[in-house]
């Protein structure tokens, strides 16, 4: 059994989609980045990666590359996904929190789950997605930024 953990901050800007999940998100900002800026893809993508002991995300698909400006992150999660069946790895379970103050998060979530276990390939049940808001305290309180953390077990 291996355990890994991705942690992953984004800025909040307006004039951009928020991509949370695979899920677009009607909100007056949106995530600022390279590729799509899918805070919560990229912390899982980056605990399935360190648990198997790979390089992370900024290694495997560099900001500096034109190959990856406005990716998709669902599309990035695939590689990863097919990493972990080339070095032989199952995925046991992926719980992660997004740090949002806003917008509610609640009826998305559903979709968020779905869209990376279909990517794993595994059931729902293994992939657990939750949100909190910070009280307005620090970057993520103040609308200024999101945050997410995952975990996960390999098998
Ligand atoms: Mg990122």
């Amino acid at each position: 059994m291996r355990i890994g953990h991705g942690y992953d901050v984004h800025r909040l800007t307006e004039g951009r989609k928020l991509i949370l999940g695979g899920v677009d998100i009607p909100y007056e900002k949106g995530l600022l980045g390279h590729s799509d800026a899918d805070v919560l893809v990229h912390a899982v993508m980056d605990a399935l990666l360190g648990a198997m002991g790979a390089p992370d995300i900024g290694q495997l698909f560099p900001d500096k590359d034109p190959a990856y400006k406005g990716a998709d992150s669902m599309v990035l999660l695939t590689r990863v996904a097919e990493i972990m069946r080339e070095r032989g790895y199952t995925l046991g379970n992926v719980d992660a929190t997004v740090l949002a103050q806003a917008p509610k998060l609640a009826p998305h979530i559903p979709a968020m789950r779905e869209n990376i276990a279909r990517v794993l390939g595994v059931s729902v049940e293994q992939v657990n997605v939750k949100a909190t808001t910070e009280e307005h305290l620090g970057f993520t309180g103040s609308d200024d930024g999101m945050a997410a953390h995952a975990v996960c077990l390999l098998l």
